[in-house]
């Protein structure tokens, strides 16, 4: 495999940690459902998908959640509470800084949501430091669809073996491995770093 041109990073559980039960925990006191109720009507929900495909505003998302939840705070509120969830992986970060000082081009790849991208945009200085961005609640699809990879493709300019791509999910490696990308499955920060160790990095 040739040396690749350009790094593609998935977001959650690579770059930052997250955790919805902290959600669903943090609206106990303003819902009027079970919390686990709350927690099954947001990770991997329906709704979540509606929303992260771009198929529902922010304000049509925060509706339908205060009908399935009786949440009764504001959509400021909300926000904070919903948005709040993540904590940086560091060892991730410092290797995005690594490629970044050697002038490398890197890109988000993410299946997220305007709240999400907002909350992680204001709190981590090292999001800021990306090429571009290639979001499933813009592109109207979600890994592992074909139409999201052709966005990165059309977004890197690249194709094939020079994508270098890391992602925590073995069906969203699949399919770009599958393109011919050079797929990573990050299970920890030691494994892929001794990974891209043996590519160059
Ligand atoms: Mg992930």
């Amino acid at each position: 495999m040739p040396k690749p041109e350009v790094v593609v990073f998935d977001l959650g559980k690579v770059l930052v940690d997250f955790d919805y039960s902290i959600v669903a925990n943090r609206l106990k006191s303003r819902a009027s459902v079970p919390l686990e109720d709350v927690a099954a009507r947001l990770d991997q929900s329906p709704l979540l998908v509606a929303y992260e495909t771009g198929r529902m505003t922010t304000p049509e998302f925060f509706a339908e959640v205060k009908r399935l939840t009786g949440y009764n705070g504001t959509l400021e509120e909300f926000a904070v509470e919903f948005g709040d969830i993540f904590a940086p992986i560091d060892e991730m970060i410092a290797f995005h800084r690594r490629l970044r000082e050697l002038g490398f081009p890197t890109y988000i790849f993410s299946n997220t949501n305007e709240l999400a991208v907002r909350h992680i945009r204001s709190t981590y200085p090292f999001f800021s430091g990306f090429d571009g961005y290639v979001y499933s609640h813009e592109v109207g699809h979600m890994k592992p669809d074909a139409p999201i990879y052709e966005a990165v493709e059309a977004m890197t300019g690249r194709s094939g073996g020079a994508i270098l791509y890391l992602d925590d999910k073995p069906e969203n490696i699949a399919a770009g491995a599958a393109r011919g990308w050079q797929a990573i499955l990050h299970e920890s920060p030691a494994k892929t770093l001794a990974v891209v160790g043996e590519l160059g990095f």
